[in-house]
Formats: C-alpha cells, structure tokens, sequence
C-alpha cells in the first residue's frame, strides 16, 4: 500500500481494513503485466520494425534518404500520433502505451524512431496548451494524412540556454511579425506546421516566464527558409535542419494560450516527451544487448564460444541490467503522466539513464563484435553513432542533472 509518492504506507495485513478509506489516492494492486491491448501494440510495432525498418535501416543510414515509405506505413498501421486524443480523431493511447510502441520501433532504428517522435514533440505543446479550434485544426490533419510537424526552439546561439533565444515576434494588428532563425530542428525540411517559441516582450528586465510566446506557424508561409540538411554522426535518415524567419506573418490565432505563456508551454511539453526519448534509448539498448548476446554465442575463440569467457558474459550481464531498468525508468515516469501527476523528475532521470546506458551498452556490443564492431557490414557501429544523440537532444545529459538535482534538493528543502 503506497501514498501518493508511491512510499510504502502500510504494511500487507492492514489493507483490507484502511484500503476503503484511502479510495483513489493509494494504490493495492500492482502489476507488471502489460493487458491483452498493449500486448497487442507492442506486437504490432515488434513486428513492424522486425519486417520494414530493419532490412531497410543500413541503407537509409547509408544514404542519409528521409524514410517516406516506413514512415507512410506506419502511419497507416497507426504507429504514429498514438497521443492525440480521440476527439481531434487520434488514438489517444496514454503516454505508457505509446513508450511501448516507441520502444520497438526504436529497435528497427533510431532514425526513424525519431523522424516519427519529432512529431509527438512538435504535437505536445498544441495538445497541452491548444484551444480546441487549434486542435481540430492541427492535430486534426495529421490523422487525416502522414504529415510531419517540427518543434522549432533551438537557435545556433540556444540550446540548452532556452531563454536565451533571440527570435523575436512583434504584434502588429491582428498578426505576430517573426524574424530569426532555429537550428538543429528534427523534421525541419518535412514539417506541415511547426511550433515555434519566440520572443515577444524585449525587455531583458522581463521574467523568463513571461517574455515568451508559442505559435503554431504553417510551414508554407511566406519569409521560411528552410535551410539544407544536416549530415549528421548517427540517426542519419532524420531531417534535421536550421530554418530561417525573415517576416514571417502569423495571425494572432494561432498563438498558444496567450502572450507571454510560451515558456511554460515549451518546457512542460518535455516531461511528456522525455519519456518516450528514454523509451527510443532503450530499444536502441535492447537491440544492441540482442546483436552482441547473439554474436557471443557463435562466436568462438580459444575453443569455445565467447560468451563462455566470464570477461564477456559479465558484460552482457552488465548491459541486460542496464537495459532492464532503463526501462523501468521510461515505464515509471510514463505511468506518472498517466496519473495526472507532475513527473518532471522522474522523466528526466529515466532521459539521462536511458541515453547513457544506449552509449555504453552500444559501445560493450562493438567490444564484443572485436573487429567486426568497428565495421558497417555489422549492425553495432551505426547504433553507437545512433546513441550519442540522446545525451544530446530533448536536454542535454548535464541539463537532466541540473533538473534532477533542482527537484531532489526542492523535496528536502519543503
Ligand atoms: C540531431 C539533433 C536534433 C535536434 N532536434 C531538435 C528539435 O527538433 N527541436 C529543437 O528545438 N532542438 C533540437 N535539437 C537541439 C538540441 O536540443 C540542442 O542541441 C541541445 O539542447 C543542446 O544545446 P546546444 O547544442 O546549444 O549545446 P549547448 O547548450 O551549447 O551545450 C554545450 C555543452 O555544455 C553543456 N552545458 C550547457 N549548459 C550547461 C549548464 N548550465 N551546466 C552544465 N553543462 C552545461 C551541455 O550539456 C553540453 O554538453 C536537436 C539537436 C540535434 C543535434
């Protein structure tokens, strides 16, 4: 029996004498058990990414091609977009079922995984923050037709410094006039819409909280330069781009919320999106424990295969325990979402875990392929360049620590 913070209450025998009087608040039962339904999805996904993504993976790598046809299929298999919700005509799976989808997609390849997750991030500010006329309007075409839309808030000069951003947007009658340029955006160049943070109140006296808005801006409108592809270590077949603002018109409609609330909306939108992140880092993991465990096993040296070396058995020892409680930390703080509950710290330890164990568990499978590892005839290099990106994006590995250190201090000091 647990309160809210999922700390033990009480112990066993006094439930059936308190559990009527704690009602919703605490939770009897739990369970590990995925239902009969999410069974189902991550089946679906396995095989999906089983049968399409992973014949096709090294040559997209290869190639640098944006996935259309992987992308379109699974789009109509209804492995996109799972979280907008029903009546914007979505799935509206909770954030737990769609870590599961995302988990094994990841595993077919992180490129696609991210080409398709840079939607849910572009999606989360509009579905937190939308009025139901952007939501019906937004969300609502991208489960019409396999579109893509983009999160634009990192400039060459912001990144992790998001307040630091300099776009500006200036009210100008019933229109926000926007001039300034984004950078390393993922699905920039493929984007029906994105969700731009800028600047609205110059004042460098202003609070953070307030001097910025969210837009939803329509890709084709007049003044966006998108600029060329990036070629980058890993997840190579994702567009990522930096995109240029010259007057760019957008009608006072489309602002989220309000003047002044951008912020919020564009941080609050991580702690629904770092779950997932975590969960791609962990289908990364899972498949290089996978390559690697399946190799020791054939692989032989001194007589004998190398997985009965200790020295090699001990790693993947190493590597499952990784694998398995990075996804413990994706599952908790989805479940959290799911509750209704503030999951901030939680998303960003399961993000800073899950991101590094992908590198180390990517970097103990080249070890383990010897020679072999360090080739592109072998799955394991491309996921060791696949990993690096999620120490990176979403908040960079320090910036989770700085928020888990923020709210772990925050809870003793109350
Ligand atoms: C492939 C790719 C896709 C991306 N997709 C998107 C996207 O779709 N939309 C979007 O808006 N952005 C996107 N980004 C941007 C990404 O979120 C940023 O690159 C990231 O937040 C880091 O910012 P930066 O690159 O400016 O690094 P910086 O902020 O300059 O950081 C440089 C280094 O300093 C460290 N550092 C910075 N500040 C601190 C601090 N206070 N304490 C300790 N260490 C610190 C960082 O951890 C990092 O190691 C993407 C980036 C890449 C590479």
């Amino acid at each position: 029996l647990c309160d809210k913070m999922h700390r033990p209450y009480f112990v066993l025998k006094y439930i059936p004498k308190f559990s009527w009087y704690f009602g919703k608040n605490v939770c009897i039962f739990f369970s590990f058990k995925l239902t009969d339904q999410q069974k189902e999805f991550q089946q679906l996904a396995r095989k999906y990414a089983r049968e399409e993504i992973i014949p096709a993976a090294a040559a997209y790598d290869r190639s640098g091609e944006y996935p259309v046809p992987i992308i379109k299929k699974a789009w109509e298999l209804g492995l996109m977009n799972s979280h907008i919700p029903q009546e914007y005509g979505g799935m509206g799976l909770s954030s737990f079922d769609s870590c599961l989808i995302t988990e094994e997609l990841a595993y077919g390849c992180t490129g696609v995984q991210t080409a398709i997750e840079a939607n849910s991030l572009g999606q989360m500010p509009v579905i937190i923050a939308g009025s139901d006329t952007q939501k019906r309007k937004y969300l609502g075409r991208m489960t019409e037709e396999p579109l893509m839309c983009a999160y634009c808030v990192t400039e060459p000069g912001a990144g992790s410094d998001v307040a630091g951003l300099r776009t500006r947007a200036v009210r100008m009658g019933d229109e926000y006039v926007v001039n300034g340029q984004k950078m390393w955006i993922t699905n920039g160049g493929k984007a029906n819409w994105y969700f731009l943070l800028a600047r609205t109140n110059p004042d460098p006296k202003c609070p953070t909280s307030k001097a910025f808005t969210g837009f939803i801006v329509d890709a084709d409108t007049p003044g966006i330069q998108i600029g060329r592809k990036e070629m980058n270590m890993g997840q190579r077949c994702s567009d990522t781009r930096g995109i240029t603002f010259e007057d760019v018109r957008i009608p006072k409609e489309n602002v989220l919320i309000a003047e002044g609330s951008g912020f919020k909306i564009a941080m609050g939108a991580f702690d629904n999106t770092r779950p997932p992140v975590a969960a791609g880092a962990t289908g990364l993991a899972q498949r290089a424990l996978d390559e690697a465990t399946n190799y020791a096993l054939e692989r032989k040296t001194f007589g004998k295969v190398i997985a009965e070396h200790q020295a090699v058995s001990f790693l993947l020892a190493e590597m499952a325990m990784k694998v398995e409680l990075a996804r413990m930390a994706y599952q908790r703080s989805a479940w959290e979402v799911d509750q209704g509950r503030k999951n901030t710290y939680y998303a960003s330890i399961a993000k800073a875990f899950a991101g590094d164990i992908a590198n180390q568990v990517a970097t103990d499978a080249v070890q383990i392929f010897g020679g072999n590892g360090f080739n592109s005839e072998y799955p394991v290099e491309k996921l060791m360049r696949d990993a690096k990106i999620y120490q990176i994006y979403e908040g960079t590995a320090q910036i989770q620590r700085l928020i888990i250190a923020r709210e772990h201090l925050g809870r003793y000091k109350k």
